[in-house]
């Protein structure tokens, strides 16, 4: 079993609202244990150049209510690399580091569990943080509730200007991979179609819906696209729609980067103060390779093998299903 007396934590990958909270219980859960806790700055590349720095509880406080990360993020090519891995573990052992938060998304534990298997001295515990919701072991992850809440509030205030003007807007919305954000704001905001990545929509049928919809007396149509939506991005697919649905003014808008910062939403303060804590917890009971989520409203360790397993993520079918009833 490891014995843990000084942790480091991290963020990496893309940033999400409720990282912070989530490093304030990591540093503070920590000091209450009196374990030893250093912030690495910009993810695995601060480990690479070992730019980390002694944190205390000071460091961490008023840090609740913002978005981003305080100890940056980067992405790192070189921790791909056996090189940059053998770097990092160096500099943590010089240091008499002995366990490390890594706090991201597919990628950073996808590094992190390719790292421990070399280095299994270093225990490692992931936490969740991304605005993707893509990964098995926890129902929600970190900074998905605020950015959903983000592209609901842009979502509405287009909605009342394609209602005053009889116009079919189509939106897109983050989700490369996944169209958890996509599926939730559009069912909040009734959207009249929502595509994405996991499900192949025929454009031949968006444009019989929305040519349903102009029959049925809607004055408005919204189409929420995410990102890795296989039709060909949201200009192609407006162009493809405008000949044969001529009774809407058709606009595209992209949301961007907005839907990433911004106050953490009350969710995910909770959650990332939640994650913060067990994952200190469970690398003091001895856990490594481990991703704390939430299922159920219970804390759950997950192998991180298993939470990267894309073959059993899958978004929820009935929420699919509704999405499509609710828009007659
Ligand atoms: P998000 O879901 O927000 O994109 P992420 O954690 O998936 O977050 P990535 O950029 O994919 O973000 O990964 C973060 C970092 O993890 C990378 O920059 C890289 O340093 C490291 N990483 C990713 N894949 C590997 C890998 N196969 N081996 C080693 N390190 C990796």
């Amino acid at each position: 079993m490891h014995k843990i007396s000084k942790l480091a934590v991290l963020t990496s990958g893309g940033d999400a609202p409720g990282m912070n909270p989530c490093i304030r219980a990591v540093v503070r859960t920590a000091i209450y244990n009196n374990l030893e806790v250093v912030g690495v700055r910009q993810g695995y590349k601060g480990l690479i150049e070992n730019d980390m720095y002694d944190m205390a509880p000071r460091s961490v406080s008023n840090i609740l209510s913002l978005g981003g990360t305080i100890l940056k993020t980067a992405r790192c090519l070189e921790f791909r690399t056996d090189e940059g891995m053998e770097t990092a573990y160096k500099n943590l052992k010089a240091k008499g580091i002995d366990a490390l938060v890594v706090i991201g998304g597919d990628g950073t534990f996808t590094g992190a569990l390719r790292f421990s298997r070399k280095y299994p001295d270093i225990a490692v515990m992931g936490v969740p943080g991304t605005i993707d919701n893509d990964l098995c072991g926890t129902t929600y992850t970190l900074g998905f509730d605020t950015a959903t809440n983000t592209v609901i509030e842009a979502i509405d205030k287009i909605r009342d200007t394609a209602d005053a003007h009889d116009r079919l807007f189509f939106i897109e919305v983050m989700g490369r991979d996944s169209g958890a954000i996509a599926l939730r704001a559009g069912i909040s905001c009734g959207a009249e179609a929502i595509l994405l990545p996991e499900k192949e929509t025929a454009i031949s049928d968006l444009i019989d819906g929305l040519k349903n919809g102009h029959t049925n007396k809607k004055s408005s149509s919204i189409v929420i696209v995410a990102e890795g939506d296989k039709n060909g991005g949201v200009y192609d697919i407006a162009k493809r729609v405008e000949h044969e649905v001529k009774h809407y003014d058709i606009k595209v808008t992209i949301l961007g980067h907005l839907q990433r910062g911004g106050s953490p939403s009350s969710f995910d303060r909770i959650l990332g103060s939640r994650l913060g804590f067990a994952a200190v917890n469970a690398l003091i009971a001895g856990e490594t390779q481990k991703m704390v989520g939430l299922e159920a409203n219970h804390i759950v360790l997950t192998s991180l093998e298993k939470a990267l397993n894309q073959q059993e993520f899958r978004l929820e079918s009935d929420l699919l299903l509704m999405a499509d009833i609710l828009s007659i």
